[in-house]
């Protein structure tokens, strides 16, 4: 989508940290991290919201939570824990219209905020 944030991620026309990539996915520094450690892992695919997604995503999204794993093992998050945060629509606070995991940790998290 042209005018997505994340999607000028993924092409490199906006400029992000990137920590992962492939051919599916990838995974960047959150630029307002709110933990030391801060990564969104999104779809290379344009799909707004969870809602959004179809059966035929299914292989892609398992793809991407299993690379979710991997870059919090890469981030030396495996033994400690992170916590795997997804917003749907608005009463979620989802500011970004392109799906993304929110990968926290680094410290003990407080309880979400229910
Ligand atoms: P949401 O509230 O789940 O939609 O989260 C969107 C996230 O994207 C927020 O944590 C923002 O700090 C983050 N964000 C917004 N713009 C950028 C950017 O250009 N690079 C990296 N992260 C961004």
């Amino acid at each position: 989508m042209s005018d997505c944030l994340f999607c000028k991620i993924v092409e490199g026309t906006i400029p992000s940290r990137k920590v992962y990539e492939d051919d599916l996915v990838c995974a960047f520094h959150d630029i307002q991290p709110q933990a030391p450690v801060h990564l969104l892992v999104i779809p290379k695919k344009h799909i707004a919201t969870m809602n959004d997604c179809e059966p035929e995503d299914q292989a892609l999204l398992g793809h991407l939570l299993l690379s979710a794993k991997k870059i919090a093992q890469e981030a030396g998050l495996e033994e400690s824990g992170y916590r795997l945060v997804n917003n749907c629509g608005r009463d979620s606070g989802q500011l970004v219209f392109h799906i993304h995991w929110h990968i926290l940790g680094g410290e003990t998290l407080g309880p979400l905020n229910v």
